[in-house]
């Protein structure tokens, strides 16, 4: 089966048509990591889209912050603000369905999906060091994580982790793969084009992927929508 794989979306509709478009003809089925809304200005398209075409998906902090279910006290002030703006103008249902997104980690034809890390899905998991002190936490071969907004991928051996790049998944025993397919919505690795990940669970590759899209038209509705500038600045550098 070919999986698209997709984490961060935040409400970016501009950023998800790219990746949509940029990845037809070559999957089967669409897993998300989370973070359906928040920061963008289409939290109704993004999150109708996600109800009507992912088949397995796991919450994030900012759909549980937009959906009531965080408190708002430990976000940051454009965080917050984009939270308490997209609770007042998503429509009732889409928030109800982010109220319900199931806690990961969550199975998906032999591998896992998660927001940010096995044990604490508000954990950020950015270094191998950090990457090491929770592999043990791993129960799949492939668990795809989000969060960070950073796409990369480990292999975690019992002698430690490397920073994988374009792969074919050995099959090798006791080695585990974590892999983030970094943000559609919102990246901070310094590339601002949409980042996604095409997962073949046959073929057993992992292809990181990068898609250019109308980061102007996506900024002129974030500063449309009143949401702190901020918000449409950072899209155009990627951090
Ligand atoms: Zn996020």
């Amino acid at each position: 089966m070919r999986y698209l794989i997709v984490s961060d979306l935040h409400a970016n509709w501009e950023a998800l048509q790219a990746v949509i478009e940029d990845a037809a003809g070559r999957y089967d089925k669409i897993a998300c990591c989370g973070d359906v809304v928040g920061y963008g200005a289409d939290p109704d398209l993004v999150t109708e889209w996600v109800r009507a075409n992912v088949s397995a998906i796991v919450r994030g902090n900012h759909d549980k912050a937009c959906a009531g279910l965080e408190d708002l006290e430990w976000f940051n002030p454009a965080a917050r603000a984009s939270a308490l703006w997209t609770q007042s103008v998503a429509d009732a249902g889409n928030l109800e369905y982010l109220r319900r997104l199931a806690r990961g980690p969550e199975n998906c034809n032999g591998f896992q999906l998660i927001h940010g890390s096995p044990v604490d899905e508000d954990e950020y998991l950015l270094t191998d060091r950090e990457v090491n002190d929770i592999a043990p936490y791993l129960d799949a071969e492939v668990t795809f994580f989000g969060h960070t907004h950073v796409q990369t991928g480990f292999l975690c051996h019992r002698n430690g982790v490397k920073v994988l790049g374009q792969e074919v998944l050995e099959p090798e025993n006791d080695v585990r793969y974590l892999i983030n397919p970094g943000s559609v919505g919102q990246p901070r690795d310094n590339d601002p084009r949409a980042a996604y990940v095409l997962h073949d669970t046959v073929g057993r590759t992992i292809e990181f992927r990068r898609v250019a899209y109308d980061v102007e038209k996506a900024q002129q509705k974030i500063l449309q929508a009143g949401l702190p500038d901020l918000l449409a600045r950072r899209l155009a550098t990627g951090n």
